[in-house]
């Protein structure tokens, strides 16, 4: 029923698999979903693209787009670079009745539920936390440091599971699955009766 596009934030602590679950939903349900590209201050990993991946930019580039409001969110990461989100590319793609998936830490996703309390909030969650370990050091190309200081983000970000709207498990291969799920989820709200209050006076053609 409801004709404009949904502000879906997905998040989930690294090592989650959010990345490939967001994947598999842009594939299977192509031209449903658009994927809001963020900025940051991070150098870019091997085979990652700008534009693709990240625009990525310089700390004085970022704060000034700060200043000029130019951010929906926007958050500073435990490896101390800053991450946000670009607004008018959001807002375009909603109008036009596309799903706009923003893949953002916890943090970010909060600031977004403040700002637009209409944004749906998925957390995608890795079974237990020997695999989540598994796979952060599976990954290879971040420093031991690195790995600790994620591991510890990870329990902070799932401590506020609570304050997320659904919570999608990414169990090793079932990518696919949570990528159904999040797309159920995304069909019952666009259905639900609070997003379209006009409704029933739209049916009998009242004003
Ligand atoms: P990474 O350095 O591994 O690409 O990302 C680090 C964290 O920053 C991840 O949890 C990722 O979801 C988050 N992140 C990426 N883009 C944004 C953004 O635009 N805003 C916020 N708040 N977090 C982001």
């Amino acid at each position: 029923m409801s004709e404009k596009g949904l502000l879906l934030v997905i998040s989930g602590p690294a090592g989650s698999g959010k990345g490939t679950v967001v994947s598999d939903l842009m594939r299977t349900y192509k031209g449903e979903f658009a994927l809001s590209v963020s900025c940051t201050t991070r150098t870019p990993r091997p085979g990652e693209k700008e534009g693709i991946h990240y625009f990525f930019i310089d700390r004085e580039e970022f704060e000034r787009r700060i200043s000029q409001g130019k951010f929906l969110e926007y958050a500073q990461y435990c490896n101390g670079n800053l991450y946000g989100t670009p607004m008018d590319y959001v807002q375009n793609r909603m109008d036009e009745g596309i799903s706009v998936i923003l893949e953002i830490d916890v943090q970010g996703g909060l600031q977004v539920r403040k700002n637009y309390p209409d944004a749906v909030l998925v957390m995608v969650a890795p079974p237990d936390f020997q695999t989540l370990e598994a796979r952060l050091r599976g990954r290879n190309t971040d420093s031991e440091e690195d790995i600790r200081n994620r591991l510890l983000r990870s329990k902070e970000e799932l401590a506020k599971l609570s304050l997320y709207d659904y919570a999608v498990i990414n169990r090793d291969r079932e990518s696919l699955k949570a990528a159904q799920e999040i797309h159920d989820i995304v069909l019952a709200e666009k259905r639900s009766v609070k997003r379209c209050p006009d409704f029933a006076k739209k049916f009998y053609g009242e004003e």
